[in-house]
């Protein structure tokens, strides 16, 4: 039995290893995605003491929630789930504008709640800033949906330090989702020592990179889905990143484990972040992510991974 970890100031508790959904019913980001696989990640968690979801309505749009909604029905599991969302994509036309008025994170719960099957949200963020909003009020406006019962705990995600700070004036945000990985590390600098002081948990997105410090990846690979414009995919750049994975690939034979192990063991390591939500295309990685759990590195190991990905 994993010992849980408590999100932020909120009552959640979640085992460290969650699960991120983007490619469960994400057909906007990955072209061909099986919905049965989907849902069969989520039935994979659910079997195994994973109980930390993390979905949005911008994924599918909205198709991942609703298969997550549909797997958790079907297992009966409602009350052993912590259902992770997140709205601020409004749909206008084909146009897709980000939005944080209070009217309209009323309406994207609402949505949520529906597609999700539930009649409460475990956490909710507001999934990237608007132009407009003061952060203070829309936050304000997710903390009356607390009182309501509808949402548990406050979420705020892609929003910058000064953004945060606002979202923050009145103590209200429980959890800050930003990406972070070995290969994206500038959260460090301010946004990772602000959450630590406020208490407020630090969730890292793409904390494999989107597979490419997973260890599997060869230079020949090409993709055709969300990774083919991404900054570390590209070129000399994505030849570099392999040559570092290949030194963490050491470590993990010491460990008879995998790179993908050592890699979300590094971030445990780390003040501030308790939990992850990986993503993963089949149950096996789902399995394979959890035991990241068994990996113990020694200190000279995580300062060498440190020195590394400098
Ligand atoms: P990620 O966790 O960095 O990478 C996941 C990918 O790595 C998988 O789809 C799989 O891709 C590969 N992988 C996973 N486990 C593996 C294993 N054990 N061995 C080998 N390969 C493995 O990227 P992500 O899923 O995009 O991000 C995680 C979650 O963060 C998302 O699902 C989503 O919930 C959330 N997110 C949030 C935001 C935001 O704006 N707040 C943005 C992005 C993501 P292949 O099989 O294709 O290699």
């Amino acid at each position: 039995m994993v010992n849980k970890v408590q999100l932020g100031k909120s009552e959640l508790q979640i085992h460290p290893i969650g699960l991120g959904t983007n490619a469960v019913g994400g057909h906007n980001l990955y072209p061909n995605l099986n919905e049965e696989a989907g849902k069969d990640l989520v039935r994979t968690a659910l079997h195994n003491e994973m109980n930390f979801l993390d979905t949005a309505f911008i994924y599918g749009p909205e198709r991942s929630e609703e298969l997550v909604g549909q797997v958790i029905k079907e297992e009966g599991k409602r009350k052993d789930v912590i259902i992770a969302t997140k709205g601020s994509h409004k749909l206008i036309g084909k146009e897709l504008v980000m939005d944080n008025s209070p009217e309209f994170l009323k309406q994207a719960v609402e949505g949520s709640l529906k597609r999700l099957q539930t009649d409460y949200i475990d956490l909710f963020y507001i999934h990237f800033p608007d132009e407009d909003t003061p952060k203070a009020e829309a936050v304000g406006a997710l903390s009356r949906l607390k009182e309501q019962g509808k949402i548990r705990a406050i979420g705020v995600s892609n929003f910058s330090l000064e953004q945060l700070k606002d979202a923050n004036q009145d103590g209200y945000v429980d959890v800050f989702q930003g990406e972070y990985n070995l290969l994206q590390r500038e959260a460090e600098q301010k946004l990772l020592p602000y959450t630590v002081e406020k208490d407020i948990s630090f969730i890292p997105y793409f904390p494999l990179a989107s597979g490419l410090l997973a260890g599997k990846y060869t230079k020949e690979m090409t993709f055709d889905d969300l990774r083919k414009d991404m900054p570390h995919f590209q070129g000399n750049a994505f030849i570099q990143n392999l040559n570092k994975v290949e030194q963490i690939k050491r470590i993990a034979d010491k460990h008879e484990a995998e790179v993908a192990h050592v890699v979300l063991a590094w971030y445990l390591t780390r003040e501030g972040i308790d939990a992850l939500i990986p993503g993963a295309k089949n149950a096996g990685q789902v399995l394979s992510n959890l035991k990241a759990l068994e990996v113990q590195l020694s200190k000279a190991e995580i300062e060498e991974i440190d020195r590394l990905f400098i």
